[in-house]
């Protein structure tokens, strides 16, 4: 079994279930008392959030690209970066670190595809839904069109984000208001819905819609899962 990577605490709240994804997995596969071979670094997230926020991606990069290596170093064979977002400095991540980084946008696009989605709605920070680095790997390298919700409902998605799912605080409300989201994305041709942000699916899941969505999360950690159990 390979060991898996998990730069984490972006936040804690979606560390917690990327840890029991992979565990479950690893136990499902092999049963009995397996789990997952695991080395984890979590950073403390009022620190990137701060520089999100602030612009200072760079900033980011040097402290996840720190942590990373610390994981190489530890002994993982590859590396997930616990969170979408994040992704926006993936490649100055890998520059620093000679293990593989699985792509949180590549492992929902291979779902995507071979369940035939090729137009999909993204729900996620507002770093996500409007730049480039997410929206345009699945369109450019995977053909899959993807549409956004529109400016005002992208800046409620955004807000429950850092006020409460980063939190872990679950509000009814909220949940309500990202379910009028994601009709509005399927009203407006999108035939699923990705979860783009690794705390979204405590707030809504498959049981609260009929739109079919797709929880990055889960599969980030359930692909990751087949990779360290191939041969
Ligand atoms: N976990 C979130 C994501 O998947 C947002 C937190 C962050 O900015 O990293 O994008």
């Amino acid at each position: 079994m390979k060991t898996i990577g998990l730069l984490g605490g972006m936040s804690w709240e979606s560390t917690v279930s990327y840890y029991q994804e992979v565990n479950r997995g690893v136990k499902r596969q092999l049963g009995g008392l397996h789990s997952a071979k695991v080395v984890m670094v979590s950073v403390d997230f009022a620190e990137i959030e701060r520089m999100q926020h602030a612009g200072d991606w760079q900033a980011t990069a040097l402290i996840l690209a720190k942590a990373a290596k610390n994981i190489e170093l530890a002994g993982a064979d590859f590396l997930l970066i616990c969170t979408n977002t994040m992704h926006k400095v993936a490649e100055q991540i890998q520059a620093n670190i000679s293990i593989p980084i699985h792509h949180i946008a590549d492992a929902t696009a291979q779902v995507l595809q071979a369940d035939k989605i090729t137009k999909v709605g993204l729900l996620g920070t507002k770093f996500t839904m409007q730049q480039d680095f997410y929206r345009s790997r699945l369109e450019d390298k995977f053909a899959i069109q993807v549409v956004v919700p529109l400016e005002d409902q992208q800046q409620r998605v955004h807000e429950i984000i850092y006020t409460e799912l980063v939190l872990g605080e679950i509000k009814e409300t909220s949940r309500a208001e990202y379910l009028a989201v994601i009709d509005s994305l399927f009203a407006r041709g999108a035939e699923a819905v990705i979860l783009g942000c690794t705390e979204i699916a405590l707030l809504v899941e498959q049981q609260h819609t009929d739109v079919p969505l797709y929880d990055t999360t889960a599969i980030h950690a359930q692909s990751a899962v087949v990779i360290a159990l191939a041969n």
